[in-house]
């Protein structure tokens, strides 16, 4: 991928890979707690001792000590659904529903986009993400290997896929299998613990009931997740039963009986915003796995995801920003704010389930363990609270309610610092800004049919 170096002249942190890191709080979702004056010793890429952070520092004299002012130390954040690159799309969406905002403005645009403009966005996104405390996200594109260049640039997790759609086309479908082939046997050859893949047809409304069950066959095969968005629309129903002849009663059951639910495959479900609470329990008793979108359901017109089904129906679930075209923010702490608000009170989501859906999917998707014990993976964000925050009060309403008092000054993925500081480990953003304008203006410039 041209381009991508440039960013990258200084690829060693400055910190070493045994440090003791200590803030004035810390946080683990998992249990549900708030530590005052604690530490984690990180060495090898796990928490190595946890406690108190005097005394960490006295244990381990000769480690490298990170205090952090009015530091938050919680588990790193996952993006467990978005589609990095477009941020080239960012701020477009203006007042348009779905339907128009897919065809006036993505489908022209994703039409011109090339690898290297594929993975200059993904870069960006990757950087933004980075910058809200996330070590890992779950991607869907094309070019997808642009966007894993980029992730592994940037030392974050990923899982990478390549959305399918066939629209009932035979040929179509075969091509697409061979693309998520490819892109899983790229994966497999890399031995990299922090690229994963899954089997991604887009939607049951762009993908044959053929291709459905073809992809629930290859991911069974290869041992791979099944990624899907799933009735981000109201009108999903419908558009598959009009495009491929089938009813849709419900789609637990239509899925299952196309085997991309049950017998080994257990889908994850991105958006969900038009499921019941029984059509989530039937996931959940299938394994599956909810993403909730808010912010880009309610931009694009889709409505609210049904936070109290899903809470009531069991389902693990995660959030996703699903991407800049339709957010158009790259913050987890945003998303997360909104899915609080969205609860309501009385809900039964407190900000620890706020924050078990920002960190436990790691677990999931990336075979991390999650928290801050010892022997737990050393992916963490370290907040800084300033300007907007109370650092008297709960640290962890602070984290939920006011994002922006929290700034995150360091991210550590597998103990390897990714934001030192507050900057990106050998990213020159300013530089990565001009080059990302030149893309977009090149991008809009060839839509206008300048520059042909
Ligand atoms: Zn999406």
């Amino acid at each position: 991928m041209v381009g991508v170096k440039l960013y990258f002249a200084i690829l060693v942190s400055g910190l070493s890979a045994m440090s003791v890191v200590v803030g004035d709080y810390a946080l683990d979702p998992g249990l549900g707690r708030v530590y005052r004056g604690f530490g984690v010793v990180v060495e090898g890429g796990v928490i190595v001792d946890a406690g108190e952070g005097d005394v960490l520092v006295g244990r381990y004299p000769r480690y490298e000590r990170l205090v952090v002012k009015r530091g938050v130390i919680v588990p790193s954040f996952v993006d467990s659904h978005t589609h990095l690159a477009m941020v080239l799309l960012r701020a477009r969406a203006g007042l348009l529903g779905m339907g128009e905002w897919f065809s006036e403005v993505v489908l022209p645009r994703e039409r011109l986009l090339g690898p290297a403009e594929v993975g200059l966005g993904s870069l960006v996104g990757g950087v933004e993400l980075a910058l809200s405390g996330a070590s890992g996200f779950v991607d869907m594109y094309f070019h997808e290997e642009s966007v894993l260049e980029a992730g592994r640039r940037l030392g974050l997790r990923g899982v990478y896929t390549y959305g399918m759609v066939d629209n009932g086309d035979p040929a179509k479908a075969e091509s697409e299998l061979r693309e998520t082939r490819r892109l899983a046997d790229l994966v497999a050859s890399l031995g990299d613990r922090r690229v994963r893949t899954a089997v991604a047809p887009h939607t049951p409304y762009t993908c044959s009931p053929a291709l459905l069950s073809e992809a629930a066959t290859l991911a069974r095969e290869r041992g791979l997740d099944l990624h899907i968005h799933l009735a981000e629309r109201a009108d999903e129903k419908r558009l598959t039963a009009e495009r491929f002849g089938v009813e849709v009663r419900d789609w637990a059951s239509y899925l299952s009986g196309l085997g991309v639910l049950g017998g080994g495959v257990s889908p994850v479900c991105f958006h969900c915003t038009h499921l019941s609470q029984d059509e989530f329990s039937a996931l959940g008793r299938g394994g599956g796995f909810a993403v909730l979108n808010p912010t880009s359901n309610l931009r694009l017109g889709n409505g609210a995801p049904p936070i109290r089904s899903v809470l009531s129906s069991g389902i693990g679930f995660g959030l996703g920003t699903d991407g800049a075209a339709s957010n158009d923010d790259l913050s987890m702490l945003s998303e997360a704010k909104l899915l609080a608000l969205l609860a309501g009170v009385g809900s039964g989501l407190d900000v620890w389930g706020v924050l078990r859906a920002l960190t436990l999917p790691a677990e999931r998707f990336f075979g991390v363990k999650v928290g801050l014990r010892m022997g737990c993976t050393a992916d963490l964000a370290v907040f800084r609270m300033g300007l907007g925050s109370n650092p008297a009060a709960d640290p962890a309403l602070g984290l939920v309610f006011s994002p922006g008092g929290f700034k995150c000054e360091y991210l550590f993925v597998g103990g390897k610092p990714v934001v030192e500081a507050g900057s990106v480990v050998g990213v020159d953003v300013d530089s990565l800004m001009d080059d990302y304008e030149r893309a977009v203006y090149s991008v809009e410039g060839r839509l206008a049919g300048v520059g042909r």
